[in-house]
């Protein structure tokens, strides 16, 4: 189906798989006054939307409006919650509008979140609100920025419906779009309620649509590539998230995307003091979502995906691409380590380096970013920025005596190991108190601090000198924020 939108090409592939897989659902208006919070010009013009008036937008995250060829659809999966599988989930609080097509033919999802309920609300209200929107809005962009696979954020509006929280809170919206929403759950949820014809019909439709190279394959080797390629998506994704030193929170295998994406931006983190055994979501009092937990957790998850294709695909192929999220994570996470580190040639005592590193940044809570940033301009700045991070200065000191013998063996001049460095150790990223001082501002009505920050992480990497206090380590107040899995 294709309907013509100010020129905008759409598609509905979504709602060729058959109908168990979704429910129509009409948006519940938003209540009260509604505004446009932000617009991603950057974004809508990838995508070839007209920009003239964003405030048109806020009609329709509000609900209130839909766009010919609109045909909103609540999407049902299950998943495994806290390793708990969980038969009744779905999308409880989004709908998947439509599909556009970019100009350059890329087609995306737009899933409005926080539009109200659906058969799978559960106990929930549908509504999300202004903080977790923000929240979202802000990430997903700054991990696109910092060149992770990610969801993106097209628009988000606010309206003062009371919402019920922990605290009254207000009802928000966002535009959510990806390539695709289909997440492993979705796999899950075929598997278990409704059978194998299912799984191989959602099987095809994801491979003929997200994974169109292996569509060509027959099917002994279509669906373990498939599944392969999924598996490694997966771990390099996740072997980014440790790199950058971004905790998920919520790595419920409903809350994996298919196509490797970071998907449901709810309690994460970025690390700020590195602690490996940090964990960001406040009601996961295990742990089994900690930072240094996330490349296992990972791996079950594909475990779960793996059963959910397993009339699919025959044990042997199933074990032979499990074994390939260790090798991927394992070659992805030292090679980008080493980058991080300014290593071009190979020394016998990197892994033992790299493996340093981290116990030392963990034992004297030093802030990772600012280290490997400050480790970046050495050449120009000298270990001052480095040194400063320590309380106990002998420390650094030993340490970058150890790195600069290692140095000597490499052949980039110091200027070009700057450049390649500051390319990959971000300046800015998304501290937690840095979104908490703008979803404070937007609460009252204020929005234009969040439009600085997405200014300033759409260039982790560049030096920004207006800019500076958006990489200060956090003030006291906002050390560990314990943000709530609630949203
Ligand atoms: P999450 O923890 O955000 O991945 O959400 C888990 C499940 O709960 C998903 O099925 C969501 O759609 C659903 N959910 C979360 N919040 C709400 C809400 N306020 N109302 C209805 N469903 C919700
Ligand atoms: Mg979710
Ligand atoms: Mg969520």
């Amino acid at each position: 189906l294709m309907t013509a939108f100010s020129g905008i090409q759409t598609t509905r592939r979504y709602l060729e798989l058959p109908d168990t897989f979704y429910s129509h659902v009409q948006p519940t208006p938003l209540r009260g006054n509604v505004r446009l919070v932000h617009f991603n010009k950057d974004l809508a013009g990838e995508m070839g939307l007209s920009v003239d008036s964003p405030e048109d937008w806020a009609e329709i995250g509000a609900g209130r409006a839909l766009l010919e060829g609109m045909e909103p659809v609540a999407m049902k999966y299950t998943g495994h919650q806290f390793g708990m599988y969980n038969p009744e989930l779905g999308d409880g609080r989004g709908l998947l509008l439509w599909e556009t097509q970019d100009p350059d033919g890329r087609i995306r999802d737009w899933h409005l979140k926080g539009a109200g309920q659906t058969p799978y609300s559960r106990f929930g209200d549908g509504r999300a609100v202004l903080r977790s929107t923000i929240r979202e809005y802000l990430c997903s962009e700054a991990m696109y920025y910092l060149g992770i696979p990610t969801t993106r954020a097209l628009f988000l509006v606010s309206s003062n419906e009371p919402v019920r929280r922990e605290t009254i809170e207000t009802a928000a919206a966002l535009v959510r779009v990806a390539d695709t929403h289909i997440r492993f759950g979705h796999f899950e949820y075929a598997a278990n309620h409704l059978g194998p014809e299912a799984v191989r019909t959602l099987a095809d439709h994801t491979i003929g649509y997200h994974f169109p190279d292996l569509a060509e394959l027959p099917a002994a080797e279509r669906y373990p590539a498939f599944f392969g390629e999924v598996v490694r998506r997966t771990a390099r994704t996740i072997s980014q998230w440790q790199v950058v030193g971004f905790c998920h929170g919520v790595m419920n295998s409903d809350n994996m995307s298919i196509i490797g994406d970071t998907f449901d931006y709810g309690p994460y983190a970025f690390l700020d003091d590195f602690d490996a055994r940090y964990i960001c979501n406040h009601t996961d009092q295990g742990g089994r979502y900690a930072y240094n937990r996330q490349p296992e957790i990972g791996f079950i998850n594909c475990q779960y995906l793996a059963h959910a294709l397993s009339s699919l695909i025959d044990t042997d192929d199933l074990r032979r691409s499990m074994r390939e999220y260790e090798t991927t994570y394992n070659s992805v996470f030292p090679a980008l380590m080493r980058e991080k580190l300014g290593l071009s040639g190979e020394a016998e005592d990197d892994q033992g380096l790299i493996m340093d590193t981290f116990s030392m940044l963990h034992e004297h809570s030093v802030d990772y970013t600012r280290f490997f940033r400050g480790l970046s301009t050495l050449p120009s700045r000298g270990p001052g920025p480095v040194r400063d991070l320590f309380v106990d200065r002998s420390v650094a000191d030993a340490w970058l005596e150890r790195y600069e013998r290692r140095l000597e063996s490499e052949s980039l001049t110091p200027e070009e190991r700057e450049r390649a460095m500051c390319r990959v150790n971000p300046k800015y990223i998304l501290r937690n108190y840095l979104a908490q001082q703008v979803i404070e501002a937007a609460r009252e009505g204020d929005y234009a601090p969040l439009d600085e920050l997405l200014t300033v992480l759409k260039q982790p990497f560049d030096e920004q000198p207006e800019y500076v206090r958006y990489a200060q380590v956090p003030p006291d107040w906002g050390r560990r924020m314990s943000i709530s899995c609630s949203s």
